[in-house]
C-alpha cells in the first residue's frame, strides 16, 4: 500500500506523459505521495448565503440572491465602468464591470433573481462586488454540486496547458479511486485519542473532498498538526544529538581579564538583562557542550559589552575568540570600541577587513596561528580559508541577519573542534518563528534599554514639508545635535538611487552652506578608507550632518547625533526602518526620527510607518513586519522548511504549532530512541519522511 503511494505520477488514469511533465516541473508532484499532498489553497464555500446586511468588510468570497434594479454608466479615467445596483430584502451593493459591459447589459435582466459570488469591497460606505460570478436563481437551484471547492494551486504554465482546477479535482478523484482510501496513519493512537485528532484517512479525504465545513476543519487541524509536529521532532533531535555529540571546550574559569574588566573597566552598571544574559552564556561556556546561541536585543539594548566580556572569559581559559560583523564601518567600529574598552588590559587584538594591507594580513595569519593574536575583530574576511586560528574558543557574529547559516558553519569549522558561537542580533524574531526555525539555537534576549534612554519622537512627514524639516534640522544643529539623512538603495534600481542620493546631497549643501555647516556623505561606491574618513569626520563632530545609505544601518554608534531624517522611507521594510532609527537615541539628548514620503503610499507602506510612528517596541516591530512579508525574507527561515510547509501556515497557525512543540518535546523526552510501542509509528513515519539518516548513533 505504501509503495502504490511511491507509484510516479504518470501511472495515474487521466495524467499521462504531457500531463505528468508539467505537474512535475511545475507544482513538483512526482508521485501518487506527492499529488496527495498538494493541499487546497482555499475552499470556495457555496453552502452558505449572505445577507447585504450581513456582510463584513473582510472582503471574503460571499454568495447572494437577489436582483438588479439598474444599472448605470460611470465614467472614469479610461473609458468607463458599469454599475448594477444589486438589491435584497435587506440592502443594496453594487456589482461593477470593468470590462466586457456589453455583453452584460445584452444578457443580464433587470429584476430577475440571481446568485451573486465574490469578494467584496468596500468603498465610499458601500459594499461593492467587481466582476461577480453570476447565475440565475433557477439555474444555480438546478446544477448545485458539492458545495465546498477546494482551490489548488497553480501556474499560469499549468492553467494555460488545459489543467484546470477542474482537472486536478478529477484526478485527485482517480487517486482516492485506485489508492482505495487505505494511507498509512502516522501518528500514534494515543496522540490522536488525547487531542482528539482524526485519522489520517479521514484527514485527507475531507481536506480534497469536504463534507461539511466541520469536517474541513477537523481534517486541517488535523494535517496542520502533523506536519508541525515532524519538523519540532526534527529540530529537536537535532538538539538533542548536537548537546549530546559536540563538546565544546569547557572554559572552566573566570579570571583576571574578566575580574579585571568587571571590577576597574566597566564603564557604567550593565542592566539587569546584561547580567542576566552573560550568566546564561557564562553557564553554557563552562558546560561540557559547544555554545549556539543566539543573543537578540534591541538597537541600543547593549550587546557590544556582553560580547567583549564573553570573549575576555574565552582569554581567560586560554583561548582565542573573535568577533565578525557584516560592514567594513561596523567591523572598524567594534574594533575602536574595543581597543578603548580593553587599553589597559594589555590584550593583543587586531582587525582584518577586505582593506587590510597584505603584509599585515600576513601578520596577522602568523600571530593568529602562533596564539599570540587573542582578539581577531573584522568582516567576512576572517572566513576566508588562509585565517587559521592556534584555538579559536568563541566566535562572535554581531547583527546575524545579515550573514547566512552557511556563513556560520563556516566559521565553526577553523577548528577541530567548533568553537563556542554567540550570534547577535537586533532584529527580533517573533517567538513563533524562532522556535521553529532556531529549534537548534537556545535564544537569550535582553529585553532592557540601559538607564537614562529617552523615547525617540517618530513622525511621518510628507514632502512637501521639506522646508519645516529642513528648518528643525538648522535648530537642533545650532544646538550642537548631529543629523543622518538616510537615502535608500535598492540593487534593482541602483542608478536611480545615486541619482537620487547625489541630488539630496546638493539639495542639502545649498541648504546647509559652508563654512557654517559640514556635511558627510557615506555610500556604497566609496572606497573603505574614503568611507572611513567620512565617518570620522562625522564621529569626531566636525560634520554636522551625514548624508548616506544604508550602509550606516547597523551597527554605527555616534551618540551625540539625535537627528535621523529617513527619505522615501515607504521604500524601506520595517526591520530596516527600526534599525536606522536606532542610529539615534544613543546620547542623553531628545532624540527624533523623520520619515519622509511621498503622497503616494501602498496598504502596506502606510501599516509600515504607522507601527514605526506607534512603537519603539522591536518585537512588536518583527510580529507585524513578519505579518506583512511573511516568512520568507527572514532569516534562517530557507534552511528551516517552515517555508516549504505544505499546510501549516507559521503565523497563523502559531497555536498549533506550540503543541505540535509541546508533544514532539514530551515524547522525546520520555522515549529519546522511539523505540516504544507506542512510538513506534512516530519511528516510521520520521525514517520515512527521510530525515532519519544516522541519528540514533548519536542519541543512544
Ligand atoms: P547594540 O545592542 O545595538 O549593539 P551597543 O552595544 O552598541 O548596542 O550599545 C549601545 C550604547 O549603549 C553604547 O554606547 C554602549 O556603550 C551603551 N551601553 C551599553 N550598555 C550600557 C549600560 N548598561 N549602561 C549604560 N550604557 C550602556
Ligand atoms: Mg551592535
Amino acid at each position: 500500500m505504501s509503495t502504490k503511494l511511491q507509484t510516479p505520477i504518470d501511472y495515474l488514469k487521466g495524467v499521462g506523459p504531457n500531463r505528468a511533465d508539467l505537474l512535475r516541473k511545475e507544482l513538483g508532484i512526482h508521485t501518487y505521495q506527492d499529488l496527495i499532498n498538494l493541499f487546497p489553497n482555499r475552499y470556495i464555500d457555496k453552502t452558505q448565503y449572505y445577507k447585504i446586511n450581513q456582510l463584513q468588510r473582510n472582503n471574503a468570497d460571499v454568495q447572494i440572491i437577489g436582483k438588479i434594479i439598474a444599472f448605470k454608466e460611470v465614467a472614469q479615467k479610461r473609458g468607463k465602468r458599469l454599475v448594477g445596483t444589486f438589491q435584497d430584502d435587506t440592502g443594496t451593493m453594487e456589482l461593477v464591470w470593468f470590462r466586457g459591459q456589453k455583453w452584460i447589459r445584452e444578457n443580464l435582466k433587470r429584476n430577475k433573481a440571481y446568485v451573486i459570488f465574490g469578494k467584496t469591497n468596500w468603498f465610499s460606505g458601500k459594499f461593492s462586488m467587481p466582476h461577480p460570478e453570476i447565475e440565475g436563481l433557477e439555474e444555480h437551484k438546478a446544477n448545485l454540486s458539492s458545495a465546498m471547492q477546494p482551490v489548488y494551486p497553480s501556474t499560469e504554465k499549468l492553467s494555460n496547458s488545459g489543467i484546470s482546477n477542474r482537472v486536478i479535482n478529477k484526478i485527485m478523484q482517480q487517486l482516492f479511486l485506485e489508492t482505495g482510501k487505505k494511507f498509512t496513519e502516522t501518528l500514534p493512537e494515543n496522540l490522536l485519542t488525547e487531542l482528539k485528532l482524526i485519522p489520517k484517512n479521514e484527514a485527507l479525504f475531507n481536506v480534497h473532498f469536504p463534507m461539511s465545513q466541520e469536517l474541513l476543519s477537523k481534517a486541517q487541524f488535523r494535517l496542520k498538526f502533523e506536519e508541525l509536529f515532524y519538523i519540532q521532532l526534527q529540530l529537536i533531535i537535532k538538539n538533542l544529538i548536537h548537546k549530546s555529540k559536540i563538546k565544546g571546550f569547557p572554559f572552566e574559569k573566570v579570571d583576571t581579564y574578566f575580574n579585571t574588566f568587571f571590577k576597574e573597566h566597566l564603564p557604567f552598571d550593565l542592566t539587569g538583562a546584561q547580567k542576566r544574559v552573560l550568566k546564561e552564556i557564562r553557564a553554557d561556556l563552562g558546560s561540557n557542550a559547544q555554545m549556539n546561541r543566539l543573543l537578540q536585543g534591541d538597537v541600543g539594548s547593549g550587546k557590544t559589552i556582553v560580547a567583549l566580556m564573553s570573549m575576555l572569559i574565552a582569554l581567560d581559559n586560554g583561548f582565542q575568540a573573535c568577533l565578525m560583523a557584516p560592514t567594513e564601518i561596523l567591523s572598524v567600529q567594534h574594533y575602536n570600541g574595543l581597543i578603548e574598552l580593553c587599553k589597559e588590559l594589555n590584550i593583543n587584538i587586531k582587525k582584518l577587513t577586505g582593506s587590510t594591507k597584505t603584509s599585515e594580513r600576513k601578520k596577522i595569519h602568523e600571530s593568529l596561528e602562533n596564539g599570540e593574536l587573542q582578539i581577531l575583530v573584522g568582516t567576512h574576511a576572517l572566513l576566508e580559508d588562509k585565517v587559521k586560528f592556534k584555538n579559536l574558543g568563541l566566535a562572535i557574529i554581531d547583527e546575524q541577519h545579515r550573514f547566512g547559516v552557511a556563513q556560520r558553519s563556516k566559521l565553526w569549522k577553523k577548528n577541530m573542534s567548533p568553537p563556542h558561537i554567540l550570534v547577535m542580533t537586533a532584529t527580533p524574531i517573533p517567538r513563533t518563528l524562532a522556535m521553529s526555525v532556531y529549534g537548534d539555537l537556545d535564544i537569550s534576549t535582553i529585553d532592557e534599554l540601559p538607564p537614562g534612554r529617552q523615547s525617540i519622537k517618530t513622525v511621518h512627514r510628507y514632502d512637501k514639508n521639506r522646508l519645516n524639516v529642513f528648518k528643525f534640522i538648522r535648530d537642533e544643529i545650532t544646538k550642537g545635535r548631529q543629523v543622518y539623512i538616510v537615502y535608500p538603495l535598492i540593487q534593482e534600481n541602483e542608478k536611480m538611487d545615486y541619482k537620487d542620493l547625489m541630488d539630496g546631497y546638493e539639495s542639502i549643501s545649498r541648504d546647509f552652506p559652508l563654512p557654517d555647516y559640514q556635511i558627510s556623505i557615506v555610500h556604497g561606491k566609496m572606497k573603505p578608507a574614503d568611507k572611513e574618513y567620512e565617518m570620522q569626520r562625522f564621529i569626531k563632530g566636525e560634520t554636522q550632518i551625514m548624508v548616506a545609505t544604508t550602509v550606516i544601518e547597523v551597527g554605527v554608534n555616534v551618540p551625540n547625533a539625535s537627528v535621523m531624517i529617513i527619505e522615501s522611507a515607504e521604500r524601506f521594510g520595517l526591520s530596516q526602518l527600526h534599525q536606522l532609527r536606532g542610529r539615534v537615541g544613543r546620547g542623553a539628548e531628545q532624540s527624533y526620527c523623520i520619515l519622509m514620503t511621498s503622497h503616494k503610499l501602498s496598504s502596506d507602506s502606510k501599516t509600515r510607518l504607522e507601527t514605526m510612528v506607534r512603537t519603539s517596541d522591536g518585537f512588536e516591530i518583527a510580529e507585524v513586519d513578519l505579518r506583512l512579508r511573511g516568512p520568507g525574507d527572514i532569516m534562517g527561515t530557507q534552511q528551516s522548511g517552515v517555508l516549504n510547509l505544505k499546510i501549516a501556515d507559521i503565523i497563523k497557525d502559531h497555536d498549533i504549532l506550540q503543541l505540535a512543540r509541546h508533544h514532539a518535546k514530551n515524547i522525546l523526552k520520555n522515549d529519546a530512541t522511539l523505540s516504544s510501542t507506542n512510538n513506534k509509528v512516530i519511528l516510521e513515519a520520521y525514517k520515512a519522511l527521510g530525515k532519519y539518516k544516522n541519528i540514533w548513533n548519536y542519541i543512544s
